[in-house]
């Protein structure tokens, strides 16, 4: 229940964040994500800080998310022609998984895939069509706590120890509602010392001045040490880096306004608000800001838009809903425009 009440909370902050990153510090071209993480921790907000150069090179890649499957073919796809499994490291897995993973690879543009030899018994072989540029500089996480009382923060506590421990992140913050702007003492006692803390005021929505850092963060990679994670890996482990990468491609992907995938917008009283520079969901039947959980097809007010919006000057294809949707995947796309202008 927490996660739902910081719904629209964790959207602006997510804006704040595209806004004004990096706290106390220059600004920095960054991609923005929202509910992203590993098979073990999921992130509120995830802040990709990111080279431009490469960043436009990954572009060429397209816009959908690449995979860890497919990260490890288009990393590793050789300049010439080669047999896949010289060109590959031995996986994990059966090479039958790796050879479907080609074909997709394939089929999305990423790599060239031609079979050799033989009619029916050719050998699968593959080429880069380009190399996968290195376009990730810093990854950080921010846990959102609007209400911060004294369980969230000792839950929020354990969650912080292990991003300290497992030394994926480059920074951990948490963001919190600005009290009075300062923390009580007696909860950022519970905050690990490594964690930053920003203090936001959302009261006349999101501006780059609507968060003040209350106290900057270690460099998690550097405090990691040899086996931060129990894995006995240091912070520069080739699988964590991967890892780190498979996060970095999730938040290029989805960045963090494909809440239209999970809620209404059909529903005739799904709106998105201003909130300052933000833009966020209103339900006109709630008269707020709808939570994911409950803005979907069993909310007991959900009505579909009539049929007839959809013919009164809205494109044939949808009404005022599909028109949402555009528009969030437009900004998401303008987003990563901006990013490699700056
Ligand atoms: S009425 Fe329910 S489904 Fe419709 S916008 Fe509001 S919360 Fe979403």
């Amino acid at each position: 229940m927490v996660l739902d009440a910081e719904f629209g909370y964790e959207l602006l902050v997510c804006r704040w964040a595209e806004l004004a990153w990096r706290p106390a510090g220059d600004p920095t071209p960054v991609i923005v994500g929202r509910q992203v993480g590993t098979r073990k921790r999921r992130w509120d907000t995830v802040v990709v800080e990111v080279d431009p150069d490469g960043l436009r090179q990954r572009r060429t890649f397209g816009d959908r998310e690449i995979d860890r499957e497919l990260l490890e073919i288009v990393r590793e796809a050789p300049a010439d022609w080669e047999w896949y499994r010289d060109a590959l490291p031995e996986p994990e897995y059966p090479w039958r998984y790796v050879r479907e993973a080609i074909h997709r690879a394939a089929d999305r543009g990423l790599i060239d895939e031609r079979a050799s030899g033989s009619a029916g018994g050719g050998r699968i072989e593959i080429r880069r069509k380009r190399p996968y540029p290195d376009w990730v500089r810093r990854v950080v996480a921010i846990e959102n706590k609007p209400d911060l009382d004294a369980s969230a923060a000792a839950a929020l506590a354990d969650q912080l120890a292990y991003d300290v421990d497992a030394g994926l992140l480059d920074e951990t913050w948490l963001a919190t509602e600005a009290t009075g702007s300062r923390l009580e003492p007696a909860l950022r006692r519970e905050i690990p010392i490594e964690a930053g803390i920003v203090l936001t005021d959302f009261e006349t929505g999101v501006d780059p001045d609507s968060g003040t850092v209350a106290w900057l963060p270690s460099d998690l990679r550097a405090a990691g040490g040899e086996s931060g994670d129990g894995s006995g890996s240091g912070p520069t482990d080739p699988d964590r880096e991967t890892r780190r990468l498979v996060l970095a491609e999730r938040v290029y992907g989805r960045g963090w306004r494909s809440f239209h995938d999970t809620m209404r917008p059909d529903c005739r009283h799904f709106r998105l608000a201003h909130a300052g520079e933000a833009m966020r969901p209103d339900c006109a039947a709630k008269g707020r800001c709808p939570t994911a959980r409950e803005c979907s097809g069993s909310c007991a007010s959900f009505s579909p838009e009539p049929p007839a919006w959809r013919t009164q000057g809205w494109p044939i294809e949808g009404g005022p809903g599909k028109g949402i949707t555009r528009l969030l995947e437009r900004r998401r796309d303008r987003a990563r425009y901006r990013t490699l202008r700056r």
